[in-house]
């Protein structure tokens, strides 16, 4: 493993632009659960049948209340842990432009990370669904439940369900990356939402090196990643920073 780490410090050493894609992964650490992978919320519920657009259009009141309201009370709590530390350390050292996140929780800007991607959009902030009038997360009332505007327009977090598209800039934007980095960290993502999924593969065509943070091996792992670190984010970021440090 040490090896491992060593080689990916050196890849990152040598690049002129990295870049990060996260995953729900990263954040577990943190405390908020995956979708999928141990202690995912798949093994509780399938989450198609709640984090899907048309669920939302259908059956608000139960989205809300299975979903939501249990996202709206695990993110209040979480805050950064080393695996997001980790990547704004490399960001200091100047060995990391951007990170890409699945993620809607806000993690990585709370660690410091100035330039993120939120492919995904995010749970911080919420929309009216009829005078799109916008509402911070976090002040919203749940006493009623699905919360609602002024106008009677129910809510909905600003993130993208299943069934939506991604928003144009985030995914021109993040092809872009993709195709031009010299090294891609892929940090707790199964690896197989797309159009996320993609990104490592445009990454690898290019030319990419790509190192993988995961504990369990993903569809990226047999042919696309060139060091595959297994194990915690948090736990892996400390040591591959130690290394690169070393080096530098
Ligand atoms: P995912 O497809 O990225 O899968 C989670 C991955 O994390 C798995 O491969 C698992 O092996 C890995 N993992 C588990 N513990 C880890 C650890 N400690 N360190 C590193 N990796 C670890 O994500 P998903 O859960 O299938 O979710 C799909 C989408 O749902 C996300 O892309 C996101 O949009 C949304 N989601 C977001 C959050 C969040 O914002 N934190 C949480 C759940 C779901
Ligand atoms: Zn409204």
């Amino acid at each position: 493993m040490l090896e491992k780490i060593d080689q990916a410090a050196s890849a990152l050493a040598r690049a002129r632009k990295t870049v990060a894609l996260t995953g729900a992964g990263i954040s577990v650490e943190s405390g908020i659960p995956p979708f999928r992978g141990k202690g995912g919320l798949w093994e509780k519920y399938d989450p198609m049948k709640y984090a899907h657009i048309s669920a939302f259009e259908q059956r608000p009141d139960e989205v809300w209340k299975v979903l939501f309201s249990d996202l709206k009370t695990v993110m209040k709590k979480a805050g950064p842990n080393d695996g997001h530390h980790g990547l704004f350390r490399l960001e200091k050292m100047g060995k990391l432009q951007t990170v890409i996140t699945q993620n809607i929780d806000g993690l990585h800007q709370k660690a410091g990370s100035s330039d993120v991607i939120e492919f995904h959009g995010t749970f911080a902030t919420q929309s009216c669904t009829i005078c799109q009038r916008g509402f911070i997360t976090e002040q919203i009332d749940l006493a009623e439940i699905p919360p609602r505007c002024d106008c009677g327009g129910i809510l909905r977090p600003n993130v993208v369900l299943f069934g939506e598209t991604i928003g144009y800039d985030q995914l021109k934007r993040s092809q872009i990356l993709a195709s031009t980095c010299d090294v891609m960290l892929v940090v707790g993502t199964s690896a197989t939402v797309e159009p996320a999924a993609s990104l490592p593969v445009i990454a690898k065509r290019a030319g990419s090196y790509i190192i993988e943070i995961n504990p369990e091996k993903t569809p990226l792992s047999y042919h696309f990643s060139d060091a595959i670190l297994l194990g915690k984010a948090g736990s892996i970021m400390r040591k591959l920073v130690s290394a690169l440090e070393d080096i530098l």
